[in-house]
């Protein structure tokens, strides 16, 4: 069937770009209109992240690199092949809100190249012929589809439309239930869930194109999901309403099929759909988030208030996934619960991810740590993501709904909107939020008639007051989480909004027990090793003296020159700050630190920590705070003279070893008794001592130059081998009583790591070393 569109404008995209018409119009009608980018310029914060991203990653990106693994099959490794879509999606996105005709003409490049790439079966991933549909090549379909598809309907150019009709066919041809056709499930990783998310963009080429199959291929992927092989994503949402009991739990890969879902109901109206996806975000939003808005560690999703704060924590590939699946639910629902959740994801952990200057993503980005940002793409699907999260933005930041304008977040900007009976109207949103409590908004429009004003009433806000041409308006009207005025506007209208933002201090449970963490209003905060200020303080000792924010004389003031990362930035002076430490507490013990917003916290490649312990811990462990080495800087973040048993260190480097050590060494000669060794983690591949090749002995130096000296070993360690870890538990402790005190400047526990599964390899991990003295 001949496919004939309406030629959208290829003109520069601030001439109000529309978007190439889809054929089939959705069933479930979007309560808040998604708006093309062009129309909503930020210049906050949030404006300037946004900008980064295009300047200074999407546009630099070489198109040879993102399209190699297609050109020279099979690529450097099995899932490159998602990059060149993702980018093409962030970059198109990316393009409308600037109009940088440099990144244009890239684009035109890519999609162009990309569909060149295509073999003439249809098949556009970068696997060989013999291993196709084995492990992550349905996935680079989806991306090719999702990227291609918004190239089209942004650009206006449809020339990739046959390909990404050959794609779709090929997918239909290729996989279903009835005979001679292959298992979707069985096509990649994580119970099918990798492979069975090309439902998005599948719903999305049957929207374009009005073609049956593709719709029957989205219900034959619903079935898949309900097979006895499959991940059961629907129904277990809607009956257990847990995502962590969904396929294998794996958190990205879930989120993106859970976007699908979702463009599927807003196509088909099938409501089942739409009430699995809000049990799903009402479970992660109670048991399984992060203060940040992170929400998985190693990847998938764990029990209820399983979230420790390092641990491969806050994948940005999940960062993002859940971004959408909260612009989507916005978009459907109205409701301002999703746009909160947007705030709180994007000013604190999307940001937190990028680096302030736009160049650089991590891939974990956890509670604690150092920011691992990277520009290499290889082997990091989050370095594609992150740029994704940012270009949406201006999808959803400010919008129009059947009552009039909605404002989801308060970054300054300017939004050239059309109301839905076509009228015009401007958004103006001045201030320096969220360095600033008052905002204010401009509403300019021709229309003689009233129309609503939809303002997010935060729920970090305590109170929020709102003038109108300077009069405050008592108790405005409430409207899904909306604080609305009904008006006809005139030029000069102004509404002035006044938030309650102020320091709350969260008193931490579960796994941060005995701890507390600093937010200001929607800010979560961190103590970041760059803005100690005082060189004798061991930055993973320090603590608040109590859980009283009164007592912490909290002190917001313009950032030092490396945190101005955008004009308002700001940094927060605590007084209550104490060295934890093994001595009582005197004066100088209470110290002002300066905690930094999470989004810069680590930017100078300073270490960074949000939950901070409260209280003194007198402690007798003698190397508490001591500096600590190691034989291989490992791949973990941790101490092992903390007092913290949870932040265990590694010597992981991927290369064999025939001894591993842990030390610790003090300011001055101290004498002990007893010596305490804590095992960290047991790893498939490794973590623990080979006991076969000896028990871990203890060595002792008296002096800086001296030689080490074994002082014994730890003879109740377990009878473990190179493979077999012998029942050890994470953290156990081992202790070594000395015959006679000895005197020790420095402590080291040496022994052989062991392979576990992986022979080409060997490391081991400790959790703490400790000294005492008994009497
Ligand atoms: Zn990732």
């Amino acid at each position: 069937m001949a496919l004939l569109f309406l030629a959208a404008t290829t003109a520069t995209p601030h001439a109000a770009l529309s978007l190439v018409p889809e054929r089939i119009a959705p069933e479930a009608a979007d309560r808040q209109d998604s708006q093309t980018p062009d129309r909503v310029s930020l210049s906050g914060w949030v404006g300037s992240r946004i900008k980064a991203n295009e300047a200074n990653r999407l546009v630099k990106l070489d198109p040879a690199r993102l399209l190699e693994g297609y050109r020279k099959r099979p690529g450097r490794q099995s899932w490159d092949g998602e990059h060149v879509g993702k980018w093409l999606h962030a970059a198109t996105l990316a393009w409308v809100n600037t109009g940088d005709p440099a990144l244009r003409q890239k684009l035109d490049f890519v999609a162009a190249e990309l569909v060149k790439c295509q073999l003439p079966d249809g098949y556009l991933g970068t696997y060989v012929d013999k291993n196709r549909w084995t492990e992550w090549d349905v996935w680079a379909h989806k991306y090719n589809l999702i990227g291609l598809i918004t190239y089209m309907r942004y650009t206006g150019n449809l020339e990739p439309l046959p390909a990404c009709q050959r794609i779709g066919d090929l997918l239909c041809k290729t996989f279903g239930d009835g005979p001679g056709k292959r298992d979707i499930i069985q096509a990649g990783e994580h119970v099918g869930l990798a492979p069975t998310s090309v439902l998005e963009p599948m719903v999305l080429l049957y929207r374009l194109t009005g073609e049956q199959r593709y719709l029957e291929f989205c219900q034959y992927i619903l079935r898949a999901w309900e097979q006895p092989n499959g991940p059961k994503v629907i129904s277990t949402l809607l009956n257990a309403k847990r995502v962590d009991k969904v396929g294998d739990a794996k958190a990205y890969e879930m989120l993106s099929c859970l976007n699908g879902a979702l463009e599927y109901y807003r196509t088909a109206g099938d409501h089942r759909l739409l009430e699995a996806c809000l049990n799903a975000w009402q479970d992660i939003v109670d048991n399984r988030l992060y203060l940040t808005g992170a929400s998985s560690y190693g990847e998938v999703f764990h029990d209820d208030f399983d979230l420790p704060n390092v641990d491969n924590v806050g994948e940005t590939c999940v960062t993002v996934t859940w971004l959408q699946f909260n612009a989507q639910l916005l978009r459907l629902t109205g409701e301002a619960r999703f746009a909160e959740q947007l705030e709180r994801v994007i000013l604190n952990q999307l940001m937190g991810a990028q680096r302030p200057d736009g160049s650089a993503w991590g891939y974990y980005v956890q509670m604690e740590g150092k920011k691992p940002y990277s520009s290499n793409l290889d082997g990091h699907c989050c370095l594609s993501s992150g740029p994704r999260g940012l270009a949406l933005i201006p999808t959803f930041a400010i919008t129009t709904d059947s009552d009039g304008v909605v404002v989801n977040l308060y970054d300054a900007g300017l939004a050239t909107l059309s109301l839905r009976d076509g009228t015009p109207a401007a958004v103006t949103i001045d201030g320096a939020f969220p360095s600033d409590a008052r905002v204010s908004i401009r509403v300019d429009s021709p229309s003689k008639k009233p129309f609503m004003v939809k303002m997010r009433k935060p729920g970090w806000s305590s109170n929020t007051l709102v003038r109108v041409n300077g009069r405050v308006v008592p108790e405005p009207p409430e409207v899904n989480g909306y604080l609305a005025i009904t008006r006809s506007w005139h030029r000069h209208d102004v509404i002035d909004i006044e938030f309650s933002l102020q320091p709350r201090l969260i008193v931490g449970d579960h796994l941060n027990e005995g701890k507390i963490a600093l937010l200001y209003g929607p800010l979560v905060l961190a103590a970041d090793e760059a803005l100690l200020g005082f060189t004798n303080l061991n930055f993973k000792t320090i603590g608040v003296a109590e859980k009283q924010l009164a007592s912490l004389e909290f002190i917001p003031e313009p950032a030092p020159g490396q945190f101005q990362t955008w004009p308002g930035a700001q940094v927060f002076r605590i007084s209550g700050i104490v060295r934890r430490s093994t001595g009582p507490l005197s004066a100088g013990s209470r110290l002002p630190i300066r905690l930094v917003p999470f989004a810069d916290a680590g930017s100078t490649g300073a270490e960074y920590k949000i939950w901070l312990p409260v209280g003194l811990v007198a402690t007798p462990n003698l190397l508490f705070e001591a500096a600590e080495s190691r034989s291989r800087k490992g791949n973990l973040y941790g101490s092992i003279t903390d007092g913290n048993p949870s932040t265990a260190v590694v010597t992981f480097d991927g290369k064999p070893a025939d001894e591993d050590w842990f030390a610790a060494t003090l300011d001055g000669p101290a004498t002990i008794t007893r010596v305490v060794f804590m095992h960290g983690r047991a790893f498939h591949d490794g973590g623990w001592f080979d006991a076969s090749a000896g028990k871990p002995k203890i060595q002792a130096k008296s002096a800086a130059d001296a030689e080490w000296q074994t002082l014994g070993e730890l003879a109740d360690y377990p009878a473990t081998t190179a493979t077999d870890p012998s029942k050890l538990k994470d953290g156990q402790a081992f202790t070594l009583k000395l015959p006679s005190p000895a005197k020790i400047l420095a402590l080291r526990v040496i022994a052989k790591p062991a392979c576990g599964d992986d022979p080409r390899q060997a490391f081991s991990s400790c959790a703490e070393l400790q000294a005492f003295r008994d009497k």
